[in-house]
């Protein structure tokens, strides 16, 4: 069966430092490397203060940057989409287009915070899927964050990660235009291998505990299956949600659905509003169950509080699609312990909990399910907990 593979990291470095030298005919000061994230369960909770339980991947962006003493900031990758050429003084919201909003948006958020980032050459190569609900996004913002830190000669700590984080939510939602919540930043900068990060958003961005993930103790994977069905953040989907649960939380008179209880959802009026809150409400809840679920092994309960996700999600929070219940129900039936999307919905991935002795068959009979459907291929990848972002060159 074949997997999306992550790629060795000293072969990814050694790559993309050639890519760079063929784009810009000099070396590259620093590579620093960032992960994509897979998230367990906790789905659009990050913008309600509630709580997420994402996992990095071993799939992860590359960026090669060097320092210029012009000023210009060029931007290329060689993944997709065409090199960008301006100044380090003008990248600020609206400024860039495309793609490279995503690093100039760094590069601005940077610099607003304090950190002398001068005109750079970069250039991004990496192995998450794009747009895939993996967050390459996010993989991309971290990566150039480190690298531009480290050519500015500022120290890696975690004081500079909390800043990171805080950067790339700048770059992503003023810059880039997708309202996201701040999970994905959060996870690809300070992930630990092995575990998955539990974050609290009602208690800041600093607010995470690693959480133990010991899947090949327990004989289990996590298969993610890329549907090909392309979300789009800056479609209305995902604001439409975000404002119905502001509305949700305007209506119970709470700052956020954080403080709702499930007890007071019957009072909201409007039933699409209501169904709404329930999900969030929910879901945190779930969130919390899988943290204890996890701490004794009971990898059922976690299999069950997946179903229950996703079937909140589907019916409740209306963000699945058909081919994502698919994926879900043909793991289920196939043998995965379970099953729900992932990330923020109309398409993306789905994450199944699998015996590993069962992975090939299980993402065969989603393969088989698909063509059945007359769906487009899917593809695969198996998500081995692992660490935050570094420099790797
Ligand atoms: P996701 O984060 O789930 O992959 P998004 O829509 O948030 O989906 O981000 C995907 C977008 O990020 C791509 O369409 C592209 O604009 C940009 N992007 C991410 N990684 C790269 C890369 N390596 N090269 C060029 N663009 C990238
Ligand atoms: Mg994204």
């Amino acid at each position: 069966m074949p997997y999306v593979e992550p790629g060795d990291t000293s072969e990814l470095a050694a790559a993309v430092r050639k890519q760079f030298e063929q784009a810009y005919d000099d070396s590259p000061a620093v590579v620093a490397r960032a992960p994509g994230r897979v998230n367990l369960i906790g789905e659009h909770t990050d913008y309600n203060r509630g709580l997420v339980l994402p996992v990095a991947l071993p799939h992860a962006t590359y960026a090669a940057v060097a320092p210029r003493s012009d000023g210009v900031v060029r931007i290329a990758s060689g993944d997709s989409g065409s090199p960008f050429t301006g100044t380090i003084d003008a990248l600020g919201p609206g400024r860039v287009e495309g793609w490279a909003t995503y690093v100039g948006g760094v590069l601005w958020a940077l610099r607003e915070d304090g950190i002398d980032v001068p005109g750079v050459d970069v250039l991004v190569h990496g192995t998450v899927p794009l747009g895939a609900g993996l967050s390459s996004s996010a993989a991309l913002e971290c990566s150039v964050a480190l690298a531009a830190c480290a050519v500015a000669g500022v120290a890696d700590s975690p004081t500079l990660r909390q800043r990171l984080v805080a950067a790339c939510i700048r770059a992503e939602t003023e810059v880039a235009g997708a309202p996201t919540g701040g999970m994905d930043q959060t996870v690809s900068l300070l992930a630990s291998a092995g575990h998955a990060l539990l974050i609290d958003f009602d208690a800041g961005g600093d607010a995470t505990v690693d959480v133990s993930l010991p899947l090949s103790a327990g004989g289990l994977a996590l298969l993610v299956t890329d549907t090909r069905v392309q979300h789009a953040l800056v479609d209305g989907g995902y604001a439409a949600r975000r404002a119905d649960c502001e509305a949700a939380a305007a209506a119970l008179g709470v700052a956020s659905l954080r403080q709702a209880r499930r007890s007071d959802l019957a009072t909201l009026d409007d039933e699409r509003v209501r169904r709404r809150a329930t999900h969030v409400v929910t879901e945190i809840e779930r969130v919390s169950a899988t943290v204890s679920a996890l701490g004794g092994s009971e990898w059922d309960e976690v299999g069950r509080l997946f179903a229950a996700s996703h079937a909140s999600m589907r019916d409740d929070f209306e963000i699945s699609c058909p081919e994502l219940d698919l994926a879900v129900s043909t793991a289920v039936s196939a043998g995965a312990t379970g099953a729900r999307m992932t990330g923020g919905g109309f398409g993306g991935s789905s994450v199944a909990l699998v015996p590993v002795a069962r992975v090939d068959a299980v993402a065969n009979a989603i393969d088989t399910a698909f063509a059945g459907a007359g769906f487009r291929a899917p593809q695969h990848l198996l998500a081995e907990p692992s660490g935050a972002a570094a420099v790797v060159g």
